[in-house]
């Protein structure tokens, strides 16, 4: 049994639909199919909700949204009987969201709660025009909404974790049923619905995180996670042109890349797939005999290697500086507390005696500096702040078994003239990762790649 997710470019147009259904028919094998929003509705509905908007407008963008979706089922889909019941269903789907956003438009008010139930609708489109394309096909598709299906999660708005006992629970009968019938399920990505019934998404591009979870529930034994591009690389491409597809990660690999900027992978998803040991393979839908990359148990053993270097950039630093911030106790446990509830991520923390200091996002800052010279107990005697960072993260199981490779890294930056911020190491025994001056990132990460990789 696998479980197949495609991204939303795959859906964009008629014939990359079509692709997608041919690589779902390559075998009779069962699978479950799920699926992200058509590119751009997820951002076109977060931009609709953004501002106040008047009724005129509430129609105009549904009969917008509607079009976009009409058009890719009278394309893809033959039958007029299929292409009927497809516009019915979308519809009746519209009208709820239309109801939904003439509410907020009254209100002129946007919660957590209303905002997941808008965001989601993307997902909840977009599994109407595959069914309808692969029942045009032949295949009994039947299109499946996550909290109807039962995708449960731990009820945290915009950032949810999937609980995947109580799916296996929910999912796993249906999923035997459907199958029993001879049915394939498309199901929708990116959200699932807490214990008290509201609906919750897994963060953007969550649809992969939400495949990783139904595999995890049915013990399939791949996820195939369908992408525009021919699985992860040795680099970002647009820096460095030759950058070498990788063939294999570890689940560890996969997930500090994923987590460290590599935009291939929602972060999350190693997690379900870890748990049962499935194997992740990552393909390109527009160029399916491309072997992508599989992420495994164990990635292969070329330890004297890395395998790939991913980049994150708008990021800041902030310093905080007291006496014995090193030495004292709590003191870190107080900072992360004030940024962590007022949701701000921090990617690396270093301290000495004098100084602490944290990589966040650069949109964080402003607040986060706030948040902190909030703090009364006496310890921070300063707080200097600077933007304009970067950090390259280079990632591979070498790292925690060779030696020398920390020195070939800083060589290579340093023979680029390139000064380094925070350097963070051991944490995880497979990624090293450093800050540069945003201005330098890109000269910095060619020099580390032509190091390691000779390109
Ligand atoms: N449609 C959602 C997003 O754009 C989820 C996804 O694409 O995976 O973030
Ligand atoms: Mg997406």
């Amino acid at each position: 049994m696998r479980v197949l997710k495609f991204g939303g470019s795959s859906l964009k147009t008629a014939p990359s639909m079509l692709e997608v259904g041919q690589i779902i028919m390559t075998d009779k094998e069962r699978k479950v199919v799920v699926v992200s929003a058509v590119s751009g509705v997820t951002e076109s509905l977060l931009q609709f909700i953004a501002q106040p908007r008047k009724e005129a407008e509430v129609r105009e963008f549904i009969k917008k949204t509607r079009d976009l979706h009409a058009k890719l089922i009278d394309e893809a889909v033959r039958s007029e009987k299929i292409k009927e019941d497809a516009a019915a269903r979308l519809d009746k789907k519209l009208e709820k969201l239309e109801r939904m956003l003439y509410g907020i438009s009254y209100l002129e008010e946007v919660t957590p709660k209303t905002k997941d139930f808008v965001q989601c609708y993307g997902e909840r489109l977009s599994v109407i025009l595959v069914a309808a394309m692969l029942k045009d096909q032949g295949v009994k598709a039947v299109p499946c909404d996550a909290d109807e299906l039962g995708i449960m999660t731990d009820g945290v708005f915009g950032a949810a974790t999937a609980d995947l006992d109580a799916t296996r629970w929910s999912i796993v009968p249906k999923i035997q049923e459907m199958f029993y019938n001879g049915e394939m399920p498309i199901v929708t990505g990116f959200f699932g619905v807490g214990q008290d019934g509201s609906v919750t998404v897994f963060g953007r591009n969550g649809s992969d995180y939400s495949a990783a979870a139904i595999a995890n529930a049915l013990d399939a034994e791949v996820l195939e996670i369908w992408k525009d591009v021919d699985g992860f690389l040795s680099v970002d491409p647009k820096i460095v042109p030759k950058a070498v597809p990788i063939k294999t990660l570890s689940y560890d690999e996969a997930a500090e890349l994923a987590y460290f900027g590599a935009k291939v992978l929602h972060p999350m998803t190693v997690e379900p797939a870890r748990a049962k040991n499935i194997v992740i393979k990552v393909k390109n839908v527009f160029n399916p005999k491309a072997e992508g990359t599989s992420i495994q148990q164990k990635g292969d053993e070329q330890i004297e290697c890395i395998k790939s270097i991913s980049c994150m950039r708008n990021l800041a630093i902030i310093k905080v500086f007291g006496e014995g911030a090193g030495y004292r106790t709590g003191v870190m446990t107080v900072i992360s507390q004030k940024l962590s509830d007022a949701d701000v991520n921090i990617y690396s923390a270093v301290t000495s005696q004098t100084c602490i200091a944290l990589l966040i996002d650069k949109k964080d800052l402003g607040l986060s500096r706030k948040l902190l010279e909030d703090i009364k107990e006496g310890f921070i005697s300063r707080i200097e702040t600077s933007e304009d960072w970067a950090l390259l993260c280079i990632v591979g199981e070498g790292l925690g078994q060779s030696k020398g490779i920390a020195s070939r890294v800083f060589n290579a930056v340093a023979m680029e003239n390139v000064s380094v911020g925070l350097i963070s190491a051991g944490a995880s025994l497979v990624a090293y990762h450093f800050t540069v001056h945003l201005k330098d990132l890109e000269r910095a990460t060619r020099a580390v790649h032509q190091e390691f990789f000779g390109c």
